[in-house]
């Protein structure tokens, strides 16, 4: 098959690579789109322990079943691999399992991700494609389930109503304006600001996000002024401004695997009691609400979405990297 593969640190190539072969409990899938995730991204720029080249990355996948059970059915893959039978898996939190891999990854166990014509996944991981929804469009379920897990994981701890706060995103890429859209849309949160350093993309999100838009460093930023934060990025500074603007007893809801270390101010978060999250993937259950939500129309229109040839899988990496895109997904199609 052909496949883009990650190499070397900034490097992708375009080349023949051995079919997956067929495994009991699994299909194998013929690829229809595949999606660039951020984490795609940490590993291309060599940063990522979990992903070591030569690795075939992706995780964000539609396509249709070629080898398996239900030859021929349009699917939408749940790429959160686990045991099915540990402790965490049997009570719901599969997401974490201690054996959990994701497709496009190779450490600790090798899986083949999706930037290639086939990829071989558990049956119990596969969905079936929503009516509403179309086969280039779906691989967005994923980073939604994630949007989606982080909205509803800090919901369960807010002393009110998820539409009466006031809510802080920092970072306008797919997660930020995934977890603005389900804000506004699907949970009806009216007061919603959003921060980008890049213009062009903070612009673009704005079309489809009914929130106010700002540069991180704008003074329109007020110091302990939001009830929720989501830090989709994770760098050390934007973990910081998360500390400054929330409000006494907020919540911050840290998604982004950028900057593992860096200071935090833990004086503020013991003395006003800051309840701090980290969240990671989704369950089964949110993947499956995502797919409903997706089907139902519920976070409006996708067309913010990019689509490229995976041939032209390196560019697009490329442009990423330089901030020159402004698309907060881009998606290859095979
Ligand atoms: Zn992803
Ligand atoms: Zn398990």
């Amino acid at each position: 098959m052909q496949a883009l593969v990650y190499t070397d640190t900034q490097t992708l190539i375009y080349r023949k690579e051995k079919d997956p072969q067929l495994k009991n409990g699994e299909s194998i899938i013929k690829i229809s789109a595949s999606g660039i995730c951020g984490s795609d991204m940490h590993a291309y720029h060599g940063k990522d322990d979990r992903r070591i080249p030569p690795l075939i990355l992706g995780h964000e996948i539609s396509g249709i079943i070629n080898k398996g059970k239900e030859t021929g059915k349009k699917v939408v893959l749940n790429p959160l691999i686990t045991c099915g039978s540990c402790d965490y898996c049997k009570n719901g939190r599969e997401h974490l399992c201690g054996k959990r891999i994701i497709l496009g990854m190779n450490k600790p166990i090798e899986r083949q991700g999706g930037f290639a014509e086939y990829v071989s996944i558990p049956d119990k991981n596969i969905y079936e494609l929503p009516l509403n929804l179309s086969m280039k469009e779906a691989p967005i379920a994923e980073p939604c389930a994630v949007a989606l897990h982080a909205v509803e994981l800090g919901e369960k701890e807010l002393s009110k109503a998820m539409h009466n706060n006031k809510v802080l995103v920092i970072g306008a890429g797919a997660i930020g304006l995934l977890c603005g859209l389900i804000l506004s849309k699907v949970k009806n949160c009216k007061n919603i600001v959003i921060v980008d350093p890049n213009d062009k993309r903070l612009k673009e999100s704005l079309k489809y996000l009914d929130a106010d838009g700002h540069k991180p460093d704008s003074k329109n930023i007020i110091n302990e002024h939001f009830d929720v934060v989501f830090d989709t990025v994770g760098l050390e500074t934007t973990r910081q401004q998360a500390i400054r603007c929330i409000k006494p007893g907020g919540i911050i809801i840290h998604i982004g695997l950028t900057q593992p270390n860096g200071n935090f101010d833990f004086r503020k978060v013991t003395l006003q009691e800051i309840m701090f999250i980290g969240t990671y993937c989704y369950t089964n259950k949110d993947f499956e609400k995502t797919l409903s939500i997706l089907n139902n129309k519920e976070i409006g229109s996708l067309e913010w979405i990019e689509y490229r040839e995976l041939k032209e899988g390196s560019a697009a990496f490329k442009e990423i990297h330089e901030g020159s895109c402004t698309a907060p997904k881009i998606i290859l199609l095979i």
